[in-house]
């Protein structure tokens, strides 16, 4: 019994090594959503209770029309955390065929770094120039430039691989795209808001952050958000007060 169980672990791990060997030691493609745990702690939340800013997600909102606002949330790509950059690498390193596919060309694997407002310098997805259409109402402050990652028709190509591999839409996107147009306010008390109740110089600018009527509340508009970010921050944000 006892050799007949060594046999079998001795086979699982022959196998085990044969998969690595055949991966080139390379571990699977893993999801954003699957390094909340690490994303909680760069951005520094830890185990701390994050509230909901009932004020911001009371006012009422619409899902953007991609057709009409042309995807101008990526007009300067995003900024990733550590482990996000290595996911990015190695979709770009596999599936480059299907970017060259969709039209997406990428010069430095299509990341690049930036000086922060802070001071620290930061990977982030790279931009291009792009012009957008006189309908996509662009604020004057958004310059008319687009992530390399965005497709010609404003989808996220980081999202259509997602959903082409058969995984969850999100499984590849940044967590900074997910959230849009949520704002997660570390300065002081942290909290989680829609675009900073509309006054924010980005979110707020962009047609889903923007508070209009008709429209429905923020809890019901950006459900698959507060649900991703309830995974992320370890608690469930996604219950109006009183509901
Ligand atoms: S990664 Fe996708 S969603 Fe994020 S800015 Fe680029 S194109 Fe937009």
């Amino acid at each position: 019994m006892e050799s007949s169980l060594l046999s079998s672990e001795l086979i699982r791990f022959v196998f085990i090594l044969f998969g690595c060997f055949w991966r080139g030691f390379k571990p699977c493609l893993s999801s954003m959503l699957a390094l909340a745990r690490e994303l909680r702690d760069i951005i520094g939340i830890g185990d701390q209770s994050v509230p909901v800013d009932a004020r911001s997600f009371s006012n009422s909102y619409r899902v953007c029309d991609l057709a009409r606002c042309q995807g101008m949330c990526c007009y300067d790509g995003v900024f990733l955390e550590a482990p996000e950059v290595e996911v990015v690498e190695r979709i770009v390193e596999e599936e480059r065929h299907r970017f060259d596919l969709w039209g997406i060309k990428f010069d430095s694997g299509g990341l690049e770094l930036r000086r922060k407002s802070n001071g620290c310098v930061q990977t982030k997805t790279a931009t291009r120039s792009f012009d957008y259409e006189d309908q996509a109402e662009m604020p004057t402050h958004f310059d008319p430039t687009t992530c390399v990652f965005r497709c010609s028709d404003g989808r996220c190509s980081l999202q259509r691989l997602s959903v082409v591999l058969g995984y969850d839409p999100w499984h590849f996107k940044p967590m900074g795209c997910w959230m849009h147009p949520l704002e997660l306010n570390l300065v002081g008390k942290p909290t989680v808001s829609v675009s900073s109740g509309g006054m924010s110089l980005f979110s707020g600018s962009t047609q889903c952050g923007k508070v209009c009527q008709p429209g429905v509340s923020g809890y019901e508009t950006f459900r698959n958000e507060l649900n991703a970010l309830s995974v992320v921050l370890d608690q469930d944000l996604s219950q109006a007060p009183g509901s």
